[in-house]
């Protein structure tokens, strides 16, 4: 660990014991998941580089950036448009919580029945163990959920808090006021960072975002093919990294990825047999270092395909890249852009039970798994209405309520061994009949 990284935290009032205890766990977490996988790409090297600094490299990069002028804004939600941020001078890192450690630090101020993903965003800034969090500027919120709207008030006591007030619907009146919204975000921006948002920068840094998200298209189309040219742990920590990286580089490197995984494919090189169980995993999103669900899936026999999730398709699928005369224009745009996001804090949100029907199809799975974080009200109790979605289309799935901590991982491994198995049995049957 560099003195220069030593440093930089303490400057940025990092707690340093619990911040050791932290990076001491991580490579041991890491290796836990990643370890045993075989045949990785060599473009993922890039990838592990990335993770095996996390709080260094990218850290020291904002650091230069706020000395040269820029400020940095922290978000919880893909809902929270890049292109826009960045237009005014600001760069924009995603720092939803997936580690279990910094739970009991949120729970200090939270209710212990909530989803582990707010309190662990929260324990974050309580524990002080989040350099990115640290260095923000200003951190943006937004009401999807009630418990992360009600998360960003106490944050808000602690760290300078901006909240996006969202509509709960997808309608006219509901866009309207989200065009609006977005306009008071604008403001907002300008006022801290002192630059003015132009049409020009906008459709340059909405070129920017869409460049970055075709690059993970890529890799996402690639596993499409059987035998999946690369892991559901590596794509999914690709997703990951897509959401603090710098875009420019993140896209170069993603496509590297995606150039040699598209040669793999041509060859017919895999990461597991052909015939491996495909699963789709839909639900709620895997921040970083929440690997659970791939890491089970992959050491009990199957492969994940594609994620229905913000860490995933919900982000990927939606295209930037506006244009527009007028400001107005663009940020209508990037509205309706936003509201393409099928996220279950929505009403109605029936395209998320379509655009898994699709998934499933489109990477030619065999089963999905839903799965959502414990105590999560919108997507466990959306998860209903999928299911039956699921029985009608005749779609065999799985339904998984995870938590953060290891404890729940030899029940899931039990139940996710006995899906394969039966998505194999069934296999067999159509393959005789
Ligand atoms: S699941 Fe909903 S609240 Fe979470 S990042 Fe996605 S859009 Fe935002
Ligand atoms: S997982 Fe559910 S409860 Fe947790 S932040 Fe996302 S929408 Fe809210």
């Amino acid at each position: 660990m560099s003195e220069e990284n030593r440093k930089l935290w303490q400057e940025l009032g990092i707690n340093m014991e619990m911040h050791d205890q932290l990076i001491a766990a991580l490579p041991g977490m890491f290796a836990g998941a990643f370890g045993k996988l075989k045949n990785r790409p060599e473009g993922m090297k890039y990838f592990n580089m990335v993770v095996g600094d996390i709080h260094g490299i990218r850290v020291h990069e904002l650091a230069g950036k706020k000395k040269a002028g820029s400020k940095v804004v922290a978000t919880f939600c893909v809902y929270v448009p890049e292109d826009l941020t960045w237009s005014a001078g600001a760069e924009q890192i995603g720092l939803c919580g997936g580690a279990h450690f910094t739970v009991p630090a949120g729970e200090e101020h939270l209710p212990a029945n909530l989803c582990p993903l707010i309190k662990s965003s929260l324990g974050f800034k309580v524990a002080r163990v989040c350099p990115y969090t640290q260095i923000s500027d200003l951190i943006v919120g937004e009401t999807t959920c009630d418990g992360k709207k009600k998360m960003f008030e106490i944050l808000g006591t602690m760290q300078p808090t901006y909240t996006i007030v969202l509509p709960p619907a997808k309608d006219k009146a509901s866009r309207d006021l989200f065009v609006q919204k977005l306009k008071e975000y604008k403001d907002k921006l300008e006022s801290l960072t002192g630059k003015k948002v132009t049409v020009e920068i906008l459709t340059e840094k909405s070129r920017i975002l869409e460049e970055k998200k075709k690059a993970m298209r890529r890799i996402e189309n690639v596993r499409k093919n059987d035998p999946a040219p690369i892991s559901g742990l590596d794509a999914l920590l690709v997703n990951q990294v897509s959401f603090y990286d710098d875009p420019v580089r993140f896209a170069q490197m993603t496509n590297q990825l995606a150039d040699e995984l598209e040669q793999r494919v041509k060859k017919g090189d895999g990461v597991y047999p052909k015939g491996t169980p495909r699963l789709l995993v839909s639900g709620t999103p895997q921040a970083i270092p929440f690997w659970k669900i791939p890491e089970i899936v992959e050491k009990t026999g199957g492969v994940v395909v594609a994620e229905e999730s913000c860490v995933g398709t919900r982000y990927t699928s939606t295209k930037a890249g506006q244009t527009g005369q007028d400001l107005d224009k663009l940020l209508a745009g990037i509205a309706d852009r936003l509201l393409e996001t099928h996220c279950a804090c929505f009403t109605p949100n029936s395209e998320r039970a379509d655009d898994i029907v699709r998934l499933f199809k489109e990477y030619k799975a065999n089963g999905v798994i839903l799965s959502n974080l414990q105590f999560c009200g919108p997507y466990t109790v959306e998860s209903k209405l999928i299911e039956n979605r699921l029985r009608k289309e005749k779609i065999p799935f799985l339904r998984l309520d995870v938590d953060y901590s290891a404890e729940d991982a030899g029940q899931l491994k039990t139940r996710v061994q006995a899906f394969l198995e039966m998505l194999k049995y069934s296999g067999r049957k159509n393959e005789r009949d």
